[in-house]
């Protein structure tokens, strides 16, 4: 391991250090200091849990228990402590040695730089710090971290205040957007997801995962927003086209009225045949402008309205895009099943459901047997075929809240809502059974070609992640593979087939 990545884990372990016994509410006593990294190192510390190479016993030896720290830390006096009161000074020189070392990286890796938003908390630190180095007694020390102690525990608050409200701003940004595609099914899934993706505790992934998702959401509500518009520029633009030809029309109109009248007036005052015929004339000569007006407004009613159409049709394409676009967001495009990110989606939907209904959830997850082979002796047009068929079985044989994602190349995985392992496995067994019944006809050489898949099942356990749930099943699978393929094998709870 080189330097740079010797220091990272060493400052993030200090940096947890810290943080834990915030969260633990712990007061920060050599002993519970010294607790803290042991069981810090014990799950990854990898070595770097005590500074002058005092690994803690946990590291040393796996067997020992977590609170077994090596001879340096803690002594009697200092088990006080961990009730609360501030610690007398530690007996044992060593013990005062270790733990002050401790202390010092402590604040020199976790809380100078967990404290960066706030510069008067990381300069009463680094003030601590200076005073560690020189030759202050532990119990001055033991007071002074107390009272940092305190500040950093406000000044956490004050960072889960923030975190708390960027959740809530983040969850009426979501619940904005949702209305925005409000009857879209692909969109009411991932808003769902959202959703529990707002909960905490939050992690990193959870955020990276609410980041991808959320993404192409804001970035079709801004076409949609464009479309809409264009759809308003293009209706102002038809109305206005419109209402400039009835003004014309209705100006001529006026005028054409206007004239009658005088002309009605001329004939009630009498008139000779000469004048009589002039203003038959007249008229019929204004009449046919009239009607000239008259068409003019009709073409441009007509172009009006084919405009309006154009639009129309423009927005209809649009909008059926952006839909088609929301579905192939999580679906594999060679066979339709749900891509990677589907099954994310999916997989945060039915885990959410499962633990707050305490409903079991089981996944299976499936490799075709010997498929390099079928590739090879059939071609790999022959190849991706086999690969849609087999979705195209597991649409047919599981229930409809049931999920296929392909994982890449020949492997799937298959999400069982509200199922127990012991059934998950049954149902695998029937698309097994299914799928090699198929024995589909190779048309160029006319032979039917047997294919099979070996799988492993397994129920996902309070608290699994993702990972952990993958890997029982992984292992199950390859255990599958070992004993033959053609079958499906039953993860064992915690450690695997
Ligand atoms: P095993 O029973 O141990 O799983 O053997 P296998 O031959 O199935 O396993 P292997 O991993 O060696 O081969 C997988 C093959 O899947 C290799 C690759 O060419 C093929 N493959 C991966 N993606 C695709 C695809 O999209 N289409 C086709 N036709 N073949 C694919
Ligand atoms: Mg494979
Ligand atoms: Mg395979």
């Amino acid at each position: 391991m080189n330097q740079s990545m010797s220091a990272a884990s060493a400052a993030e372990l200090a940096r947890s250090a810290f943080r834990r016994l915030a969260m633990l509410r712990l007061p920060p006593t050599p002993e519970n200091y010294a607790r803290i990294w042991a069981e810090l190192a014990q799950t990854g510390g990898n070595g770097h849990a005590l500074p002058d190479g005092h690994a803690p016993a946990a590291a040393a030896a796996p067997t020992a228990a977590p609170t077994a720290v090596p001879t340096a830390v803690p002594t009697a006096a200092q088990a006080s402590a961990a009730q609360g009161s501030l610690s007398p000074a530690p007996a044992a020189p060593v013990s005062a040695g270790v733990w002050r070392q401790m202390w010092e990286q402590g604040l020199h890796l976790g809380l100078i730089p967990a404290s960066s938003v706030d510069t008067r908390l990381q300069q009463r630190a680094a003030q601590l710090l200076q005073l560690a180095q020189g030759a202050a007694q532990a119990q001055v020390l033991l007071g002074d971290n107390r009272e940092l102690w305190q500040q950093f525990e406000r000044a956490l608050a004050q960072e889960r205040g923030s975190v708390d409200g960027m959740l809530e701003l983040f969850s009426m940004l979501v619940s904005h957007v949702s209305e925005v595609f409000a009857g879209d099914s692909a969109a009411a899934a991932e808003f769902g997801t959202l959703q529990q993706v707002c909960r905490r505790p939050l992690d990193g992934s959870r955020i990276e995962l609410a980041r991808s998702v959320m993404e192409p959401w804001l970035r079709r509500q801004a076409a949609l927003q464009r479309s809409a518009l264009e759809a308003r520029a293009t209706s102002r633009e038809v109305v206005g086209s419109v209402l400039r030809g009835l003004g014309t029309f209705l100006e001529h109109n006026g005028r054409f009225n206007q004239s009658l009248q005088q002309d009605l007036g001329k004939l009630e005052s009498g008139l000779d045949e000469q004048a009589l015929k002039a203003l038959a004339q007249e008229l019929l000569q204004r009449g046919s402008e009239l009607h000239e007006h008259g068409s003019q407004l009709g073409q441009s009613l007509q172009q009006a309205r084919q405009q309006a159409e154009m639009a129309l049709h423009r927005i209809r394409r649009l909008e059926s895009e952006l839909e088609q676009a929301s579905q192939q967001l999580q679906q594999d495009p060679l066979t339709g099943a749900l891509n990677r990110r589907g099954l994310d989606v999916a997989f945060v939907r039915d885990s959410a459901r499962a633990s707050e209904q305490q409903r079991p959830l089981s996944v299976a997850l499936l490799d075709l047997d010997h498929f390099k082979q079928i590739n090879d002796s059939y071609g790999h047009d022959f190849g991706d075929e086999v690969l849609r068929g087999l979705v195209q079985v597991a649409r047919k044989l599981v229930r409809p809240g049931d999920s296929i994602a392909r994982m890449g190349g020949e492997e799937f995985m298959m999400l069982f809502p509200d199922t127990d392992a012991d059934a998950a496995q049954r149902a695998m067994e029937r698309l097994l059974q299914g799928f090699r019944n198929r024995r589909v006809l190779h048309r160029s050489t006319g032979q039917r070609v047997e294919m099979s898949f070996s799988a492993g099942v397994a129920q996902i356990q309070g608290g699994e992640s993702f990972g952990e749930l993958y890997e029982r099943a992984d292992m199950a699978l390859r255990k599958a593979k070992r004993s033959g393929r053609q079958q499906v094998v039953l993860a064992t709870p915690g450690n695997g087939a």
